[in-house]
């Protein structure tokens, strides 16, 4: 296999040169021959025939059908209106949207007449639906003019490189070019078995037709062939990165459930497990027993039970002879954790201790000479903890609490702190969607707790218009009146930081007028306070000294005030789904009903209309984070921008859930089957593995 002809850089191809590889660099990034051939269309229009609404269905380009108007229909309010049009042929039914130019269209569209329509066809709410199309009565002449075209590739192009004659025709002339010359060194990079059990052509047919398709169908193969590929590769680097650490790394055995686990289950612990928390509890069992070490990821929503999951396997741990520990990525968690597992268990039973930066030199030192020595078997703490003066006698489990701030690093300096690397469980209170969880943290374990303790009382999430703010204020009142304390939360993002300051600063003054001293008290926390002051007006709020707090999200993370029971969120349009989410999740967590109220303006976007009507309608965490991800993609998730694995060319989390599961699944079949990839039919894999560049040989992941 020799495919150093693709690192050739691109101004030794054909019709480049010097000038032209300059502008493809600076506009593109291209500046090798794998590049170039690596920039794809980033759509297709195809005018080669009429298709049937029975044909449409995966990754079709730019096409047009001809259909008959059965329905149209104006939705929504104001400001996030829509026009949805049902119309079918005589293979079926399918739904035209429009989200804006809506007076226009509606008038061009008579129910009963015939339509030439084209667009790209997509899938909403499992129905065939097409955005945006282009409509045209159906007419002899509109027929022949659209009739007899062909299926066209466009190309991403710029201005500068339009000046060296490479707009989307010009940049496909080259492509041409490349492909005439290299297109036999293409080297499959699949086994063949594989190829053949899903159905995939080969990586040579498959980068030819995806710049020169012959048409859809052709077009829709090698799409699927290259995606299938990128989800392939990343999954094989994921898993074998986890079989080398499990090959690597022993992990301590406990082997025993023992007194602490015991007492604590039947004596202390105040209420009985969910499911899901029996269920996880097994799994941490299972993986403590196969003397490798433990990576598991533990995601629920706020309020699930994670911690006491976490502390009963630190029992477990203990049990066996382990001291143990949890991380948490700011003072004020750590100081939580430590609070609600000191009220789980008193000191008689088990000592509990909190290192954090705040912790005085002097106690650090008995600390630090109780963990030497054993003594001290549960550690709670913030970064304090991975300083090297902090030395474990027999460190075997530890819990990390929000992954996403840790980086690996710092994880990895845990782990040095045993000889045989203790368990590792990573907790998050951010759900992600299965399919990113299996991309980011696709070589650790993972567990779900998806159900909420029973008699939990449902946070109620209601949204309002600026129009009821008075409505709102009467409200709040009557629940202060009730002893609750309640959050308001205004937006600050950077981009708008003077407008967002000058909204706060508005905020309160109305807010301060309508709770006026000294009936009614403030905490009013911000970005701009010194961090000391920020934690003074943040006691005040937790020792229930004031009932509002006024607020930026710096609260997002962290505070825990049972007795808040009504998150007031201004602005509400403006956050994301999973910062809404985060935001509810500081409510619901005493005895009272709580609330959670979206103010918002009437002027919404389509998707900040349908995030707050999540909102509204579900408290599930995984669901909004799902809906998250089909609103923004998989670059935009909270917690993921900083991840290159989501730099995907073709595949789309969001969209190309399946075949990434697919991926997944035979990535895993391949590894359990044949760990050391030594069948024939795996060779390849091997070879690829072995490369310096993860494999891909010009293909760049990492
Ligand atoms: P998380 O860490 O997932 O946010 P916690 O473990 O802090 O959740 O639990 C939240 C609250 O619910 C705590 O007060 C905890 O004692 C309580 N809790 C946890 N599990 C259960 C359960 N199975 N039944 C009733 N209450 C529970
Ligand atoms: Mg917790």
């Amino acid at each position: 296999m020799n495919e150093q002809i693709f690192q050739t850089p691109i101004a030794y191809l054909k019709g480049v040169g010097v000038a032209r590889a300059d502008v493809l660099k600076k506009e593109l990034g291209i500046t090798s021959f794998a590049d170039l051939l690596r920039h794809f269309p980033y759509k297709y229009i195809d005018r080669t025939r009429f298709y049937k609404v029975s044909e449409i269905n995966g990754d079709l380009p730019h096409l047009q059908l001809i259909v008959r108007l059965a329905s149209k229909e104006l939705i929504g309010e104001k400001h996030a209106k829509r026009l949805i049009a049902q119309v079918y042929d005589d293979t079926g039914k399918m739904e035209l949207a429009w989200f804006q130019g809506i007076k226009w269209v509606e008038k061009q569209l008579i129910v009963g007449k015939a339509y030439i329509i084209f667009g790209k066809p997509g899938s909403f709410n499992g129905k065939v639906q097409m955005a945006h199309p282009e409509i045209e009565l159906y007419t002899a002449n509109a027929l022949k003019e659209k009739g007899n075209l062909t299926l066209q590739p466009a190309y991403n192009s710029t201005e500068k490189l339009k000046s060296f004659l490479l707009d989307s025709k010009g940049l496909q002339k080259l492509i041409a070019i490349l492909l005439e010359q290299a297109n036999q060194q293409i080297a499959e990079t699949l086994p063949a078995s594989i190829l053949q059990q899903f159905k995939l052509i080969s990586r040579r047919e498959a980068y030819q037709n995806i710049h020169f398709p012959a048409d859809a169908l052709q077009l829709a193969a090698a799409i699927h062939r290259l995606k299938f590929e990128e989800l392939f590769f990343i999954q094989f680097k994921l898993l074998k990165n986890k079989l080398l650490r499990s090959l690597k790394f022993k992990g301590n055995i406990f082997g025993t459930v023992g007194n602490y686990f015991n007492e604590f289950y039947k004596n202390k612990l105040p209420f009985d497990l969910t499911n899901a928390q029996k269920r996880v509890l097994k799994e941490i069992r299972l993986d403590t027993q196969r003397g490798i070490q433990m990576n598991r990821l533990l995601q629920g929503d706020v309020g699930s039970g994670k911690t006491v999951v976490a502390l009963m396997s630190m029992l477990l741990a203990i049990d066996n002879g382990f001291q143990t520990c949890i991380m948490a990525p700011t003072e004020i968690l750590a100081n939580q954790h430590y609070q609600s597992i000191e009220g789980l268990i008193d000191d008689e039973f088990l000592e509990v201790a909190l290192l954090t930066g705040s912790t005085s030199k002097k106690s650090r030192k008995v600390l630090h000479t109780k963990l030497e020595n054993g003594e001290l078997k549960i550690l709670i703490g913030t970064h304090a903890l991975i300083e090297d003066k902090v030395q474990f006698k027999n460190l075997g489990f530890v819990v990390i609490d929000e992954q996403h701030r840790f980086g690996v690093e710092q994880r990895a300096k845990l782990w040095r702190k045993n000889s045989i690397p203790p368990h590792v469980l990573v907790m998050t209170a951010t759900p992600i969607p299965r399919t990113l969880a299996m991309t980011l943290y696709g070589d650790l374990d993972i567990s779900v707790i998806d159900e909420l303790p029973v008699g939990r009382k449902p946070i109620e999430t209601l949204h309002f218009y600026e129009s009821s703010r008075l409505r709102m204020f009467g409200f709040m009142k009557e629940e202060i009146k009730k002893g609750r304390q309640i959050y308001i939360v205004y937006p600050l993002i950077k981009e708008s930081e003077k407008l967002d300051l000058k909204n706060l600063t508005d905020g309160i003054e109305v807010i301060s007028r309508e709770f006026p001293l000294p009936e009614y008290k403030l905490s009013i926390v911000h970005g701009k306070l010194s961090a000391s002051d920020k934690e003074a007006e943040m006691k005040r709020f937790v020792k229930g000294e004031t009932q509002i707090m006024v607020a930026t999200t710096v609260i997002e993370v962290g505070v825990n005030v049972p007795n808040a029971s009504v998150m007031i969120i201004e602005n509400a349009e403006r956050f994301g789904l999973s910062q809404l989410h985060q935001l509810r999740g500081r409510v619901g967590r005493g005895a009272a009903q709580s609330y959670c109220i979206l103010m918002s303006s009437h002027k919404l976007s389509h998707d900040g209309k349908v995030r707050l009507d999540t909102m509204v309608k579900t408290n599930n965490g995984f669901e909004i984070s799902e809906i998250d991800l089909q609103l923004r993609g998989p670059g935009n998730i909270e917690g993921t921008q900083q991840s290159g694995v989501l730099d995907l060319k073709l595949a789309n989390l969001a969209t190309d859930q399946q075949l990434l599961m697919l991926a997944r699944k035979c990535v895993e079949d391949i590894f359990t089957n044949d760990p050391q990839l030594q069948l024939p039919d795996n060779a390849i894999l091997n070879q690829t593995s072995q490369s310096t560049n993860g494999g891909l040989t010009w293909d760049k992941i990492s």
